[in-house]
């Protein structure tokens, strides 16, 4: 357990537990999230008493810094857990501000065919700090604030709900990390259940759903996950979401050199998604030594994108980040377990 594990309000039931006052809450907030301390000596206002506990029971814990790669718009963040396993976060920086791209599990359990975090079955899930930390050590390295979250590294954040959604209230708590709801994006593989919770929280964070295939048999050939959630299902799931939520639902689709990529795939995922509110953001595969996929060439990019267009669906190719540094999904952590 460490303090960044716990929300505000969790933080306040623990010292009501303990005889003490929920306000005492706000004053750790303060020292953990304002003034980022490391150390608990540092704190001058909260008796000594109060300190030992928090030094026993809820020690500032992060994980732990290993390696940095950078480019010119991209940083790429190797961490070390306590049981010795890595995960991985991205820095893209954009005109728009700092974007900070977190993984949510050790390895993931959906086993998409073309991604390599699905390579490797689940070994855990992270707990809500491991993933504020993540968000803490960077901007302690670039000494600047992030302003955009996106769950999009290594895991499927839906598989671990309870704590996804404790990191998303500190993050978004004005006395945490004070990260606006809408400049945070979970995105999932598309657990219909999970989707069906999400909505019921009014959380007004931003939904992506990774769809990548516009009909079930290809869908099911490279996202497993597909055969227990159908398309036609999670399409009605997300159809309820918007009507919940009043949102828009961002659609990711990786472009796998002809697997997906081709005229009659475009045409049939506007007719799957036409008069839904949203917009599908077009992914160049990011190709990895041990997986066979190849990136769709720049010409059937573009066609599937005018095919897009020309339904009125509002698509963006996504601007490409870190392949020098193979910042794609999973990639960092595996040539380290090569190594
Ligand atoms: N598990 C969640 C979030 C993490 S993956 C999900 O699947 O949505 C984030 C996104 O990166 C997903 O859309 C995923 O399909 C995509 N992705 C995985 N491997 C990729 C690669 N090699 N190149 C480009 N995008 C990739
Ligand atoms: Fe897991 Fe997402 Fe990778 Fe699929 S794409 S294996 S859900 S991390």
């Amino acid at each position: 357990m460490s303090i960044y594990d716990l929300t505000r309000e969790e933080l306040e039931n623990f010292f009501v537990e303990h005889g003490d006052k929920t306000f005492r809450a706000n004053q750790v907030f303060k020292w953990i999230y304002e003034k980022r301390i490391l150390n608990y000596d540092e704190v001058t206002d909260i008796k000594k008493e109060t300190i030992e506990l928090l030094k026993q029971e809820l020690p500032i814990k992060r994980v732990k810094l290993i390696k940095v790669e950078r480019d010119k718009d991209v940083n790429k963040y190797l961490f070390e857990l306590e049981d010795m396993e890595h995960i991985e976060a991205v820095l893209m920086k954009h005109d728009y501000g700092n974007s900070i791209c977190v993984s949510s599990q050790v390895g993931c359990n959906m086993g998409c065919k073309f991604c390599e975090s699905g390579r490797r079955k689940k070994v855990r899930n992270l707990k809500s700090g491991e993933i504020v930390s993540q968000v803490l050590e960077v901007e302690k390295d670039i000494k600047t604030r992030i302003s955009h979250v996106v769950m999009m590294g290594i895991g499927e954040p839906f598989d671990n709900y309870e704590e996804i959604i404790k990191f998303i209230k500190t993050i978004n708590d004005p006395k945490g990390l004070a990260i606006g709801s809408r400049h945070i994006t979970v995105s999932t593989s598309g657990i219909i259940p999970k989707i069906k919770e999400f909505s019921n929280l009014d959380l007004q964070v931003n939904l992506a759903i990774s769809l990548h295939a516009p009909n079930d048999s290809l869908r099911s050939s490279i996202m497993p996950i597909n055969k227990a959630y159908p398309l036609k299902d999670l399409m009605k799931e997300i159809k309820k979401y918007l009507e919940k939520t009043n949102r828009r639902v961002t659609f990711e689709y990786v472009l796998l050199k002809n697997i997906n990529d081709t005229d009659e795939c475009a045409k049939e995922l506007a007719n799957l998604i036409k008069g839904i509110n949203c917009y599908v953001n077009l992914i160049p595969y990011n190709e990895t030594e041990n997986i066979e996929y190849e990136r769709s060439n720049m010409f059937q990019i573009m066609k599937f994108y005018d095919i897009l267009k020309k339904e009125n669906i509002n698509v963006t190719i996504r601007k490409e980040f870190g392949s020098q540094i193979s910042a794609a999904c999973g990639q960092l952590r595996s040539k380290k377990e090569v190594q």
